[in-house]
């Protein structure tokens, strides 16, 4: 089946940007959020980062135009009933995410495929909410998605073969790298990140070094673009947390346990850049 029609759920930092690069791949894009502001909000960040690649002679200003005709914003979640491709960027709480697959169980065509952008709940446990399990998969888009190359493609217990393919495929055209993983906690990207991140906490705590030593040994010394401490700041202290406690409770091994520290910044309210201040200080 051709993937024409992509309707994407929440319009937040990752949908926005789902709908971007796929408007500009010339697919139509239906485009629903709760509130007419998250939508403005949406379209305008869309409009913007397209400007930028305009002018930075990715794209022509024709495209940014027709792609962004492409993409209708709506409060209605029925306006997802024609899509081939439902994308859920929702956030990323259970109860939420299971509303909205329940509804759109009822709405979604039959032959649709149904993706979550979950970083971190069982996409298992998402498919199971529809009564189709086996057209449902993760499709782990990372921000900012125009830029990322990286899609995880994450098979549930029950996606089936047909489903993979086309997810994979549709990743490639939308100019990605697809990597195909299993549904289990963290999958590939944050079982192996958070213990990183987590674990260099545990070295700050320590007082084995300070901040910016350890960011300087894992960039120089492991070619990372970022350094943990500066990456967790990035990603936000809270999302870090929740993470890990995913994988502490979902894999019951005691060297995902959270580090105190990072416990104690959350509990602060110093959860990194979105705040002002996180293992470094942004408020300047
Ligand atoms: P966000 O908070 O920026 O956006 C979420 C959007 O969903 C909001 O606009 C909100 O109004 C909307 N929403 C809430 N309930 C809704 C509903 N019932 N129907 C329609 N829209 C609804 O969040 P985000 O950072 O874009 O994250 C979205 C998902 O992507 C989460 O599952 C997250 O784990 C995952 N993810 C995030 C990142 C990241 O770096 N931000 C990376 C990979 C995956």
């Amino acid at each position: 089946m051709a993937i024409e029609q992509y309707a994407v759920i929440g319009a937040g930092t990752m949908g926005n940007g789902i709908a971007h690069i796929a408007a500009l791949r010339g697919r139509t894009v239906t485009m629903v959020d709760v509130a007419q502001e998250f939508l403005d909000h949406a379209l305008s960040s869309i409009e913007k980062n397209m400007a930028r690649q305009v002018k930075k002679e990715v794209i022509d200003q024709q495209a940014a135009d027709e792609a962004l005709a492409r993409i209708t914003p709506t409060l209605n979640l029925e306006d997802a009933a024609d899509s081939d491709l439902v994308i859920e960027a929702v956030l990323e709480r259970f109860d939420t995410k299971s509303e909205v697959w329940q509804t759109l169980d009822q709405i979604a065509k039959e032959k649709a495929i149904l993706a979550t952008n979950t970083s971190s709940i069982s996409v298992t446990r998402l498919a199971a909410l529809t009564g189709r399990p086996e057209h449902f998969i993760g499709m782990h888009f990372f921000n900012p998605v125009p830029m990322m190359s990286l899609v995880e493609v994450i098979r549930g217990h029950d996606t089936d073969e047909a489903t993979t393919k086309a997810v994979m495929a549709e990743a490639r055209e939308l100019g990605k790298t697809p990597v195909e993983v299993h549904d289990y906690p963290g999958f590939v990207s944050n079982r192996v990140l958070m213990p990183m991140i987590n674990e260099a906490i545990f070295v700050l705590m320590e007082g084995v070094a300070d901040g910016e030593a350890i960011d300087t040994v894992m960039k120089l010394g492991m070619a990372h673009p970022m350094g943990p401490l500066t990456l967790a700041d990035f990603i936000g202290l809270d999302i870090c947390l929740d993470i890990m406690e995913v994988l502490h409770r979902e894999l019951g091994d005691s060297k995902y346990r959270p580090c105190p520290l990072l416990r104690k910044m959350v509990a602060a309210g110093h959860l990194g850049r979105k705040t002002g201040m996180g293992f470094y200080d942004y408020s300047k």
